[in-house]
């Protein structure tokens, strides 16, 4: 253990604390700021929050991009989009983030488990099928669920730490059985599966831009979609529905305050430009930590899948067991290097425990073993 955290000093070129993941500000974040402020746009328009749609949508190769105050809102307005009501199901992978299942949630549906790929860490297409056959049958065009008596609306797979899960093939199946498909890639900004970028396989996709993510506006995020209709229902819903008039206040539905403001918007512009860069920065260091790992006994570094180019946002480690987890955790950062398991399984949490589960060998064994270690850009 000592090996490790000498190395990743070594790697981050210091004895002081190292962060999981720190925000690097290297271009024009101060000059667009101001140029923003001075404008007095800082609020809800602005010519960068339009300017960073363009500029997403370019780099994502999407058609549309809406910008968004974060992540959960980009996912929740997606899943409503994607027609999911009260009182349906949405598939989703139970080893991931908080704000997957939250979001699933606030459009009064609720989450159903279904296990991850060991390789990918994120949903599995095999475990995806085998449920739907074993749970589920077709009822005039819609997916009804025969436990619940329930219909499954949509399926949210998520590219856990940037690395791609099979998403053409989660695609195909969603296809199949008539479920929307939303991607949470809220992570894996830059990352490809078979050189398109993800989030752009399904309906609809939610990225997030808080300040632990690959680029951040602070907090921010963005819907993207190849759909011209989803992406202009999108802008409309995240502006309090309004009525586009000079003067007149006219809303014709129930729309959300979810505007990305224009300050966080110019902060963002100015970290796309540096994306690239962060990119190739993280690749190096994951090669380093590859290359190390290789050698370790007990220890499994986990690389981009196959067919996949991964924007290695957070690197992840594979112990041999909990108590060899537990142990690695307490000694790391015991020694300033900071360290994080990954997180509880969404199954086990209070408010999700009544929720149907698939079965869930391969979560279960991720939820014990995985450790994230620093994955900073380096200076
Ligand atoms: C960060 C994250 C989100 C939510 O993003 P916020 O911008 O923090 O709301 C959603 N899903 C996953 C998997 C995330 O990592």
């Amino acid at each position: 253990m000592q090996n490790i955290v000498d190395f990743i000093q070594k790697t981050f070129n210091t004895a002081e604390f190292i962060p999981l993941h720190e925000p690097r500000f290297m271009g024009n974040e101060k000059k667009y700021l101001n140029e923003c402020i001075d404008s007095t746009f800082v609020s809800s328009v602005g010519k960068f929050v339009d300017e960073f749609e363009k500029k997403i949508a370019q780099f994502t190769g999407a058609k549309y991009a809406v910008a968004t105050t974060n992540g959960t809102s980009a996912l929740h307005i997606s899943l409503l989009l994607a027609g999911v009501e009260r009182g349906d199901e949405v598939i989703t992978q139970p080893l991931t983030f908080i704000a997957t299942c939250n979001a699933i949630n606030y459009t009064g549906a609720a989450s159903v488990f279904v296990d991850v790929d060991l390789d990918t860490m994120g949903l599995s297409p095999k475990s995806l099928k085998e449920f739907l056959n074993a749970n589920c049958e077709i009822v005039n065009s819609t997916c009804r669920n025969k436990t619940s008596g329930k219909t499954i609306k949509a399926c949210v797979p998520m590219h856990t730490f940037g690395h791609p899960c099979r998403i053409d093939e989660i695609k195909e199946i969603c296809d199949a059985w008539h479920i929307a498909l939303v991607e949470d890639a809220a992570e894996s900004l830059g990352s490809y599966y078979k050189e398109r970028h993800t989030g752009t396989f399904g309906l609809l996709g939610a990225i997030s831009f808080n300040g632990n993510k690959i680029i951040t506006s602070g907090g921010g995020g963005c819907i993207i979609t190849n759909d011209e209709t989803l992406a202009k229902k999108a802008k409309h819903i995240t502006t309090t529905a309004k009525i586009p008039h000079r003067w007149e206040y006219s809303h014709d539905m129930i729309g959300y305050n979810y505007r990305l403001p224009n300050i966080n918007a110019a902060l963002l512009v100015a970290q796309l430009e540096q994306i690239e860069n962060f990119l190739q920065n993280k690749r190096v260091l994951a090669k380093e930590y590859k290359n190390f790992f290789a050698a370790c006994e007990n220890v499994r570094f986990i690389k981009e899948p196959q067919e996949s180019l991964s924007n290695y946002w957070l690197n992840a480690i594979i112990l041999k067991d909990k108590q060899e987890r537990d142990r690695f955790l307490e000694f790391s950062n015991n020694s300033g290097v900071m360290t994080r398991p990954i997180w509880t399984l969404m199954n086990r949490l209070e408010m999700f425990k009544e929720c149907q589960c698939g079965d869930l060998t391969n979560a279960t064994y991720l939820e014990e073993r995985v450790v994230n270690i620093p994955s900073s850009v380096r200076i």
